[in-house]
């Protein structure tokens, strides 16, 4: 209940422009329980961790009392919540419900299925700001399974509610969004010890913009590189981190299994040119999370696959063009595109994202309008999770999806209870990096196939 009363505040506290202010009714002297946030790891209580957390997001106000509220949620399994939504994660499972009860389920300290139920629940807040109610009604109540990839109106049983020893000897690529929840889940899971290289190659750092989404960090961490603030921060479980604050071109030490969070293209084909002898792929799209399992043999993709390298005019030249505009010019192309003009002028100056300006930009970019984009949390929080979800599956030999014939598994938000879960998903036919008659494919093939074929129906 801490892991899923934690993430939850944790992202509303940065719904900036979708959360006015957030009321937490939490009882006094519930001591904090291990490794539930390294933002709120010092304090005794529970009450205490939530507010010093909130503190250090600094963005939306937090106070501890009760108020009224346009939603109310209600933490932990029990009966209907009159006019409120219930959100219970437990083992391997998360969701929420409308005007139904939820029943207690085995106990476990695993963060994934907690994860879930915050990522639907502040959906769910997020649905009632800004999503049109006639098109995508909200959900009376829905869940999601990481151990199954299934998704169903009520919980899902499955897997085991406690880890047997988990010994991991991993890269993580990416410590943005995804990577850094990703990270922060392996270090939240009791039993899991082991070496995890994190490499984030973003010379900018962590900046003031990435804070709406990137759950591990806070104001106090602006300008700091991501990879090893992560390390910093997750000191104090049983794994040993190790750091690259640079390209994976020029990462030391590759471990067996690449965990590939990175959320532009050229940087997958990086990963995908490393052939490791595993690969496991997160990403996000609009309010849409998933999870690819990169495998050449029963036909699977690689991570190049349906992943086309941006040919994109960068950023800087896009601000550079809207700021040589007139002012005349400049209000018009705001106005056509349907956003703010001081937004865009910001972004123009600073390249502030997340706001309406990204629109103008996206629009310059495509050259024609550009559908909303969404950076939501609750998204990377899925997809974060679902990765660190799936290499603790993948060290249990798990016989359950993701396999070699089933390499997908999406959880989206508009109706989460109607997400596809586990699919096939085949390589990519026009793909010019695994091609199946390719040398550097058949020593693909030969790494990966050190792993025992499992699951394959
Ligand atoms: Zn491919």
């Amino acid at each position: 209940m801490q892991h899923t009363a934690w993430m939850t505040i944790n992202m509303l506290a940065r719904l900036d422009r979708v959360v006015g202010s957030i009321s937490v009714v939490c009882p006094s002297g519930v001591a904090l329980a291990r490794r539930i946030s390294p933002l709120i790891g010092g304090a005794a209580t529970l009450s205490e961790g939530i507010a010093s957390g909130a503190a250090k997001i600094d963005t939306v106000p937090v106070v501890l009392a009760a108020e009224p509220a346009d939603v109310r949620l209600v933490v932990g399994p029990g009966d209907a919540v009159d006019g409120g939504i219930r959100v219970y994660g437990e083992g391997w499972c998360g969701g929420v419900a409308r005007g139904t009860a939820i029943p207690k389920t085995d106990p476990s300290t695993l963060p994934f299925g907690p994860y879930i139920a915050a990522a639907i629940a502040v959906a769910e807040v997020f649905r009632a700001a800004r999503i049109d109610p006639v098109l995508y009604p909200p959900a009376d109540s829905a869940f999601y399974s990481l151990w199954s990839h299934q998704a169903a109106h009520t919980y899902i049983a499955g897997g085991p509610v406690i880890l047997p020893a988990v010994t991991l000897d991993e890269t993580l690529a990416g410590v943005g969004a995804v990577g850094c929840i990703c990270a922060h889940a392996i270090w939240a899971a009791d039993c899991v010890d082991g070496e995890v290289l994190l490499v984030d190659g973003d010379m900018d750092g962590i900046d003031i913009t990435n804070l709406n989404r990137y759950l591990l960090f806070a104001h106090e961490h602006i300008g700091l590189p991501k990879a090893s603030t992560a390390r910093a921060l997750l000191a104090g479980s049983d794994i040993n981190w190790s750091v690259h604050d640079g390209p994976l071109e020029e990462a030391p030490g590759l471990h067996r299994r690449i965990l590939c969070a990175v959320d532009v293209n050229e940087a997958r084909m990086a990963v995908q040119t490393r052939w490791p002898e595993s690969l496991l792929m997160a990403s996000t799209y609009e309010l849409r999370a998933e999870v690819v399992r990169c495998d050449p043999r029963h036909g699977g993709p690689c991570a190049r696959c349906h992943n086309d390298p941006e040919a994109i005019t960068p950023d800087e030249e896009l601000r550079r063009q809207f700021r040589a505009a007139s002012p005349k010019q400049q209000q018009e192309i705001a106005g056509r595109h349907n956003a703010n003009l001081s937004e865009v002028i910001a972004w123009a100056k600073t390249g502030e994202c997340g706001t309406s300006g990204e629109r103008v930009r996206d629009a310059l970019r495509a050259g024609q309008p550009a559908p909303p984009a969404f950076a939501v949390p609750f998204v990377s929080l899925a997809a974060g999770t679902m990765l660190a979800a799936e290499v603790v599956k993948e060290h249990l030999g798990a016989a359950v999806p993701l396999s070699p014939d089933r390499q997908h598994a999406t959880l989206q938000f508009w109706a989460p209870a109607a997400s596809k879960g586990a699919s096939c998903y085949g390589r990519d036919p026009h793909c010019p990096l695994c091609r199946p008659e390719s040398e550097a494919v058949a020593v693909w093939r030969e790494r990966v196939s050190r792993q025992p074929d499992r699951g394959v129906a």
